[in-house]
């Protein structure tokens, strides 16, 4: 992102002259207070919001320049209380995004399978609904959704803040297994500075008003 500034119509700044370098198969951490510009920042990467000023490439292509569908089939998108299609299974919500690219029932329902043991959830609760899930379960389904088609990037925006603390944690660590093993580019959004360090390799700190105050790996963070 270089010399990004998101102004909205009625005249707020919610992101001012960022710039940021995102390295590639890590996880980097968009960290800071409510309202500091951290979703609105996310949403321009694969263009929910479009950009006053400044440019963004994503692998050296600018973003503008590409079909908004072909950017965001690059990207899977996760947000807090997993969004999931409250009338569909588990297994039809993972596979919703294969289906839509084509792949037949047979093997889109295998992908739903695949994932659902990677991400931990039992193959029991494939027939299930949304509402008959955990809410951590429910998170675990919206990360397999966002992976069904392979992206190479994850957008997440405070996926893990609606659960508890404990069940908390059980993601953190599987996102962190899981980003080591599929090797993805992950862009997280956390008001919580412990779970910006705990999965960060590098972190961005946001401040009020939408501009950058930090951009290290943890462990300077702390020593800052
Ligand atoms: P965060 O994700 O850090 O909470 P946001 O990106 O959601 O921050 O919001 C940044 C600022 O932009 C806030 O002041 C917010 O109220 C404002 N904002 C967000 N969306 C809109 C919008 N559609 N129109 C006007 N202001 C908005
Ligand atoms: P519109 O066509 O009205 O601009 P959007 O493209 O912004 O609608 O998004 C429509 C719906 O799809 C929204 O609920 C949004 O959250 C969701 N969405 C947008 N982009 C993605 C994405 N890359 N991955 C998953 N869901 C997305």
């Amino acid at each position: 992102m270089d010399s990004v500034t998101k102004r909205y119509p009625d005249g707020t700044v919610a992101v001012d002259g960022l710039s940021l370098e995102i390295p590639d198969r890590t996880i980097t951490v968009l960290v800071g207070p409510s309202g500091c510009g951290k979703t609105t920042t996310l949403r321009m990467i694969n263009r929910m919001v479009e950009p006053s000023e400044g440019t963004i490439l994503v692998d050296g292509v600018d973003v503008q320049k590409q079909p908004v569908n072909t950017l965001r089939r690059s990207m899977g998108y996760v947000i807090q209380n997993a969004g999931l299609f409250q009338h569909r299974t588990i297994a039809d919500n993972i596979a919703t995004v294969p289906r839509l690219l084509g792949w037949s029932k047979q093997k889109a329902r295998a992908r739903a399978e695949e994932l659902m043991e990677r991400v931990g959830l039992d193959a029991s609760l494939a027939k299930r609904y949304p509402y008959q899930l955990s809410g951590g379960q429910q998170q675990r389904v919206g990360v397999a959704r966002a992976l069904a088609a392979d992206p190479p990037v994850l957008l997440m925006d405070e996926p893990f803040s609606a659960v508890d603390p404990v069940v908390r944690k059980g993601l953190q660590e599987e996102l962190l297994r899981i980003q080591g093993e599929l090797g993805k580019t992950i862009i997280f959004v956390t008001h919580d500075i412990d779970e910006a360090i705990r999965l960060g390799t590098k972190v961005a700190v946001m401040r009020a008003g939408g501009r950058l105050a930090q951009f290290a790996e943890p462990a300077e963070l702390l020593s800052a």
